[in-house]
């Protein structure tokens, strides 16, 4: 069975050392957060990623849901104990509002969480994380009568949400939806509609589903200007708080599909099922970006957690298996071959799936707290700047993450030769499961588009320059430090190359926006690689003043310096690459016609 380790030390690392959680403490929930807490607080979290949430892993994999003809669908065995044990632990509201039976715990905390239950098992992980999204929505935009209703019910974890977008002819596309909502008369209304893909639609682990729907109001404008969001129970409330009729709601069929098996995937059919209006009439998109920036950041946690397990599997492999004798002599000679982690071939696949899951940690965390800064800090100019970091950063994390997660859970497969392909190991289960993160919450294209056709013109550039400048300075303060020039070097130049390609779309996409959509994952790229840049030489600096200390930690921090030093000779190079192919633009892309395809 595959193993899993929660990486806490690597974690409290990066809140103890790199982004000091302390620094935060004047944050509303931050001054319970202090690091002998949090470290309690996560170790008692790997424990149930480790015990409960993994061992299902192969399960849920293997047996996948069901559904019943009376349209009820059940999970795999053990998911339900398994959710209940994660609810009665208080997980689903680590962060939420106290208001509402919360603990207001940092969200940063949640994101760790979030890693740590997507490796154990992500088809698992996604019910609470769906319902964690849609809670988010609802505080922001739902009215004291909804929030009373539903909030604390589902903060306690016995009530799960959902997001409805998609439709069989409307996906990227949200202006093509169909679903209508035509008012009752009694401030509630009736939507009919099918909506398909819908994660955790129906299932049998929670005593009501809270969906969130997107749908036209009879009357309103074609386009995204004429949606509005709605919430609909699985079984309409009572005046006591209860569940009580079952709503217009069903799943018609569940998808059979390649991965995350255990994850309802349902086709969900309202027909004149009674919803209420959240935020104002024709906003819902705008209402609806709340859960769906929550769970792009969640799927970018998603694509780091595949390629975490995936990595730790492959490297106890890799350090197992014996093939082959080292290319400078045998290693070990009293075995009849070396293990094949002394191979360059190997060592250069498992460093760089090592490289990326650290600094993706890295970015993850320094993101979640700007987002605790961008909900929390009562200084305007400090939730501005958070505010700007965050939408600039959202479809990077997402988008590159996710890339590379999926791809890693491959390279981490390729160290297994034939047992990854075969499904004994497991490593085939995460490369399925990881696939499915590239695509749901926007394609990773769609990402692309808007870091590159949005993020970077938002209010005159404000956030990207700022980032600039914060990268900027780090360089120049640390150019003179002779143990940081392996760091600093390489990320100068990568940060030359993004400023680079930005200035060449700022001069060429204009006036040909196919320039824009060609190099826009080469963008993405390029900025992900200097974002981890940036997250590498900021570690380094912090494992070398924890080296300074000399705790007996020197071994780890030495391994950290050595994992860095492989990510600026040896990935941060593609800087180069990306911004080549950009400044080259669309022609080559575009010249060919339709029929020639
Ligand atoms: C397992 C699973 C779970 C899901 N869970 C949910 C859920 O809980 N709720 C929900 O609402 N939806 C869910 N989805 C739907 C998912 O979010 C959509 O599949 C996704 O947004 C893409 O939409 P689509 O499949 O219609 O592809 P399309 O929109 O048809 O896109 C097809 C391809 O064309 C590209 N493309 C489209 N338009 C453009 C453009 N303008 N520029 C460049 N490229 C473009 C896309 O990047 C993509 O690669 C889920 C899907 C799956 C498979």
């Amino acid at each position: 069975m595959p193993v899993y380790k929660a990486p806490v030390e690597d974690v409290m690392f990066l809140l103890n050392d790199v982004f000091p959680i302390e620094r935060y403490n004047n944050l509303p929930g931050f001054a319970d957060a202090t690091p002998d807490t949090v470290e309690a607080i996560l170790a008692e979290g790997a424990k149930l990623c480790e015990e409960v949430f993994a061992p299902l892993n192969r399960v849920g994999d293997e047996e996948g849901c069901v559904r019943h003809p009376d349209g009820t669908v059940t999970t795999p065995k053990g998911f339900k104990a398994a959710y209940e044990a994660f609810t009665s632990g208080g997980w689903m509201g680590l962060s939420a509002p106290e208001e509402y039976g919360g603990q207001g715990l940092p969200t940063t905390l949640n994101s760790v969480m979030q890693e740590f239950l997507s490796s154990a098992n992500l088809a698992l992980g996604m019910y609470p994380g769906l319902t964690q999204g849609a809670i988010a929505a609802l505080v922001v935009h739902g009215s004291d009568a909804i929030k009373k209703t539903y909030l604390p019910k589902m903060v306690e974890g016995t009530w799960t949400g959902t997001m409805n977008l998609t439709e069989s002819h409307c996906g990227t596309d949200l202006g093509l939806l169909k679903t209508k909502a035509v008012p009752n008369g009694d401030g509630s209304y009736a939507i009919t509609g099918t909506k398909i893909f819908i994660s955790a639609g129906e299932h049998h682990m929670a005593e009501n589903i809270v969906h969130l729907v997107l749908a036209r109001i009879e009357g309103a404008p074609a386009g995204t200007k004429g949606i509005s969001l709605f919430v609909v129970p699985k079984f309409i409330v009572k005046e006591d708080g209860s569940p009580g009729e079952h709503n217009g709601v069903s799943c018609g069929s569940i998808e059979h599909k390649m991965g995350i098996h255990g994850n309802a995937t349902c086709v969900m059919n309202y027909d004149g099922a009674k919803g209420w209006l959240i935020g104002q009439e024709n906003r819902g998109l705008n209402a609806m970006f709340v859960m769906m920036n929550e769970a792009r950041l969640a799927v970018g946690i998603q694509g780091l957690a595949q390629s975490e397990v995936a990595y730790q599997n492959a490297v106890a492999y890799a350090k197992d298996r014996l093939q082959g004798r080292s290319l400078t002599g045998a290693k070990f000679p009293d075995k009849p071959a070396d293990p094949i982690i002394v191979h360059p071939d190997v060592r250069r696949t498992l460093l760089s799936v090592k490289a990326f899951n650290e600094a993706a940690r890295a970015l993850v965390i320094w993101t979640a707290l700007k987002s605790d800064v961008a909900h929390r800090s009562s200084d305007e100019a400090e939730r501005q700047s958070a505010d700007d970091h965050m939408g600039l950063l959202t479809p990077v994390v997402k988008g590159v993450l996710t890339d590379l997660g999926f791809d890693n859970a491959v390279r981490a497969q390729q160290m297994f030769g034939g047992h990854g392909y075969i499904e004994e190991w497991g490593m085939s289960q995460f490369v399925r499961d990881a696939r499915i993160t590239m695509i749901y919450e926007g394609a990773n294209g769609i990402q692309a588009m808007d870091l590159v056709g949005r993020k970077l013109g938002k209010d005159g550039g404000r956030a990207i320059m700022s980032f600039f400048n914060e990268v900027g300075a780090f360089c120049q303060e640390n150019a003179a430090d002779e143990s940081m020039k392996p760091f600093v070097a390489p990320l100068q130049q990568g940060l030359g190359h993004l400023q680079q390609a930005t200035m060449w779309f700022m001069q060429n996409a204009m006036a040909k926006p196919d320039n824009a959509g060609a190099g826009a994952t080469d963008y993405m790229h390029l900025f992900g690689l200097v974002a981890m840049g940036y997250m590498w030489a900021k570690m380094a600096k912090a494992a070398n003043a924890r080296k300074a200390q000399g705790n007996g930690v020197a071994q780890k921090m030495d391994a950290k310096l050595l994992t860095g030093r492989f990510f600026m000779e040896r990935m941060m190079p593609e800087t180069a690459t990306r911004l080549a192919a950009i400044s080259t633009g669309a022609d080559a892309t575009m010249a060919m016609p339709i029929e020639m395809f």
